[in-house]
């Protein structure tokens, strides 16, 4: 198996949903596809949208000095969203823009292969996890589930973008990322 090749046919199949974003940039992936840790978001933002890039706002530079934290950079994961276009004005992913791009996700996953995922945020756990309650119920919890034919271990911590708006909870998260990182 090819994964350049793979990540290439991949995009491709993104790309074809522009019409679902209109005027919106793709946002595929960033960090290295060779990595152990595959990190998912939510879906991009405007500078995300600009630079076409996962996770280079303000909720990026917090993420990045979170991952500095257990000695990770974006050498060393592999980043992107749920959704891969920005929804406009921010606003959430529709139900059925979830719904089309999950299928996309675990594709995203199964390439890449990694041996810990962390999901960043309840839109991506409820989308990988099938979890829909509150996002306290899965945080900080080791699961593993099954996608396509391999089985991953998955943690779930708070959205960066949370904790820009809640800088109180990023103690927790520091707790999950330490957590998360035993694990590598
Ligand atoms: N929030 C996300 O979920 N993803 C990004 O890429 C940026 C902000």
């Amino acid at each position: 198996m090819n994964k350049t090749f793979n990540l290439a046919k991949l995009k491709k199949k993104m790309l074809s949903l522009n019409h679902i974003f209109p005027g919106k940039n793709l946002v595929f992936s960033d960090g290295n596809y060779n990595s152990k840790v595959m990190i998912v978001g939510e879906a991009p933002g405007r500078t995300e949208d600009k630079l076409q890039r996962p996770f280079v706002g303000r909720a990026g530079k917090l993420l990045d000095s979170l991952l500095e934290s257990i000695y990770l950079d974006r050498s060393k994961v592999y980043i992107t969203n749920l959704v891969n276009y920005r929804p406009d004005k921010n606003r959430k992913p529709t139900i059925d823009e979830i719904n089309k791009f999950k299928k996309l996700l675990l594709i995203h996953i199964d390439i890449i292969g990694p041996k810990c995922i962390l999901l960043l945020g309840a839109t991506a756990a409820m989308a990988v996890l099938n979890h829909n309650g509150p996002l306290n119920k899965v945080r900080g919890k080791w699961k593993i589930i099954k996608i396509i034919n391999s089985y991953y271990n998955i943690l779930t911590t708070f959205h960066p973008a949370f904790l820009l708006r809640q800088p109180s909870k990023k103690k927790f998260a520091l707790k999950d990322l330490f957590k998360f990182s035993k694990k590598l």
